[in-house]
């Protein structure tokens, strides 16, 4: 349902926070955080509002950190509980995901002996990437690997806790936007995310993979070619 994502010099918790709430009008079942600390990714998810999840991080502190990815879901696989909200997390790999994953019965039977522990579409997803990176593929050409398989609708987000200062996403028929600030970078699934923070922003096009690291935003198709992106400067105002 809604997605963020930051990497830049300010909290990247409070950040995708806040974009979460300004996506709660589109309704939603369960929420979720995750990013990379110290090797590993942590995270915390809850099913219900926001403020669940909030009081989850009051209960069990996260440490500051500059990139951070987060999730709104509205669940159509799976009931809405705390296991199966976004984030899905595969060892060193964390996705959230929007739209779904039509083949995502015939993904897992490929991923064999995997445990899953959840019951959604998504988190195919999260072992695929982590198959992928683990296989020594960079978490662009992860992403591009894994996009290949997968049939639907989707965005994707991906952080690998190995390769922490980079964030990773790709768009199928669902909607994407990239918000750029100054040496700082945001996802999101509508600008209303972090138009308190930026104005400027990219719209993703169909079929494309971002890659925003610290040096700044790099788009490609999914075969592999520099992609052309429409650049846009967000001009109105939110109502609250
Ligand atoms: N199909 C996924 C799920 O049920 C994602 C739903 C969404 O877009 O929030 O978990």
């Amino acid at each position: 349902c809604g997605i963020v994502g930051y990497l830049g010099d300010r909290d990247g918790l409070d950040v995708v926070l806040s974009g979460l709430r300004r996506l709660e009008y589109r309704g939603y079942d369960s929420a979720g955080v995750a990013m990379p600390v110290e090797g590993a990714i942590e995270w915390r998810k809850r099913a219900g509002k926001i403020s669940n999840l909030e009081e989850e991080i009051a209960a069990r502190p996260l440490p500051p950190t500059s990139v951070a990815i987060g999730h709104t879901r509205w669940a159509t696989h799976g009931a809405p509980t705390d296991q199966n909200s976004h984030p899905h997390v595969a060892g060193r790999v964390a996705i959230v995901h929007n739209g779904i994953i039509e083949n995502h019965d015939q993904l897992r039977a490929e991923l064999g002996d995997v445990e899953f522990a959840s019951e959604t579409d998504s988190e195919v997803a999260a072992h695929l990437m982590l198959r992928e990176v683990e296989s020594g593929k960079g978490l662009v050409d992860a992403m591009r690997a894994v996009v290949e398989k997968l049939e639907g609708a989707f965005t994707l987000v991906a952080v690998d806790a190995q390769d922490p200062d980079r964030i990773v996403a790709a768009r199928r028929n669902s909607p994407l936007v990239v918000g750029v600030g100054e040496r700082e970078y945001f996802l999101a699934s509508d600008v209303a995310a972090f138009i308190a923070y930026t104005r400027d922003a990219i719209e993703l096009g169909q079929d494309q993979i971002v890659e925003l690291t610290r040096d700044g935003v790099n788009v490609t198709t999914f075969d592999g070619a520099p992609a052309e992106t429409k650049a846009f400067h967000v001009d109105w105002d939110l109502e609250a």
